[in-house]
């Protein structure tokens, strides 16, 4: 199906980032970097912006059907690209465990966490998998989110992996919004395996390959954490990523100083996620390789655990972004506009970062700079129109206002 054009018109203002993407700078975000227009207008065609201006719209965009902008504000849609959405059933009964003072750790030991996730998902049938993964897509659209990372990590088998993935491919075929697949098999060590390392090599010999051949995933991930993986049972499996060509991301010292950001920074990773503990040397091999650093405050706000500071991180010369890392246990977060807010505040972010973190910098993360992330003629018209007077009351809104309408490659997707 073809997008029809239209124009959308009378904004108060469209906050386009151009000044980023114009140098295809990540670091050192300012309020001028926003690019902010007054009075604007967008015109869309075949799914991508075709014109952008201000007051009196270009007479080669007259005819085009209008979308009136009054009283809203334009943002590019927003990129979540941290997301773990495929899973069945919500671990309400371990939120309540906490409640009674027993800890994350303590409930994974016990074979709740991320366990108890697999066994609930192994259970679901592929059409149950694909509903649940669709209605959570449209929970995103609703809140103005057009491309969304999504990561396996409740198979932990290497049938159930690809399972996942393969459901992940079907619905990213047929969706306006764009996905990105991250294969996180290194998400826990599965309860039938050894141990972590000979785990980690089995997805290297056995998984990635095919992950590579039938082009499941863009990237692969691993939660490199005390309890979950070191880096040397992670080695042969990023190598082997590596060596097919795929991406990697990796979750980093989120409870500890586990040398993940080091290890994020050696194999080149497009993000270090959670970050809370991790050392100041690893900071800077992540500035130095361009790994963008993806704040999670979700996680903080649903767990209890520190918020990460992102000064650091910025200090350094890093690319700062924000994610929801939706999950069923320890985040069901899934609204980016709330994390927005939240991350601005906690992990300390000015309005104008707060910004590029949900929006440029996540493309940056997944690669898609080139056609996500700003609003400029030849992007993907990913649209949120959000019925609010400035963008700085768009940060400050902690996700309370339903956007106005959400276009993703020129369909609306909020409906
Ligand atoms: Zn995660």
């Amino acid at each position: 199906m073809r997008a029809t054009p239209f124009i959308i018109t009378n904004l108060i203002e469209a906050v386009t980032l151009e000044p980023l993407a114009a140098e295809n700078r990540f670091v050192r975000v300012s309020n001028q970097d926003l690019g902010r227009k007054t009075n604007a207008w967008i015109a869309v065609e075949a799914g991508k912006i075709v014109g952008l201006g201000t007051d009196d719209v270009d007479p080669k965009f007259i005819n085009f059907p209008i979308v009136d902008g009054r009283g809203c504000i334009a943002l590019p849609g927003l990129i979540d690209a941290h997301t773990h959405p495929v899973f069945a059933g919500i671990r309400a009964d371990e939120f309540c465990r906490r409640l009674d003072g027993v800890t994350y750790a303590e409930i994974a030991t016990a074979g709740g966490g991320i366990q108890s996730s697999v066994k609930n998902t192994a259970s679901a049938s592929d059409e149950l998998l694909e509903t649940l993964v669709l209605q959570r897509m449209k929970v995103f659209a609703g809140h103005g989110v057009t491309t969304v990372e999504m990561k396996s990590g409740y198979g932990l088998t290497v049938s159930e992996e690809l399972r996942h993935l393969r459901i992940i491919k079907k619905i990213a075929a047929k969706s306006s919004q764009t996905i990105r697949a991250t294969c996180l098999a290194l998400h826990a060590v599965p309860k039938n395996q050894p141990s972590a390392h000979i785990w980690a090599d089995t997805c290297a010999k056995e998984l990635l390959p095919v992950v590579q051949k039938e082009n499941l995933a863009e990237a692969v991930d691993a939660f490199i954490e005390t309890g979950y993986f070191r880096v040397e049972d992670c080695e042969l499996y990023l190598r082997t990523a590596r060596d097919l060509g795929l991406n990697i991301r990796i979750h980093a010292d989120e409870f500890s100083d586990s040398q993940a950001a080091e290890c994020a920074a050696r194999f080149g990773a497009l993000s270090a996620d959670h970050l809370q503990f991790a050392s100041p040397m690893g900071i800077v091999a992540m500035a130095a390789a361009g790994v963008v650093a993806l704040l999670l405050p979700g996680t903080s706000l649903y767990t209890s655990i520190p918020y990460t500071d992102s000064r650091p991180f910025k200090d350094a010369g890093c690319a700062v972004g924000l994610a929801t890392d939706f999950n069923p246990g320890s985040c069901p977060v899934d609204n980016l506009r709330l994390v927005l807010t939240m991350g601005a505040l906690h992990c300390k972010l000015t309005m104008a970062e707060a910004v590029a973190a949900v929006t440029w910098v996540p493309a940056r993360s997944l690669r898609l700079e080139d056609a996500k992330g700003a609003l400029t003629p030849g992007r993907d018209a990913d649209i949120l129109l959000m019925p609010l007077s400035s963008c700085e009351e768009f940060v400050a809104d902690l996700g309370r206002t339903k956007p106005h309408a959400v276009f993703a490659r020129g369909f609306r997707v909020d409906e």
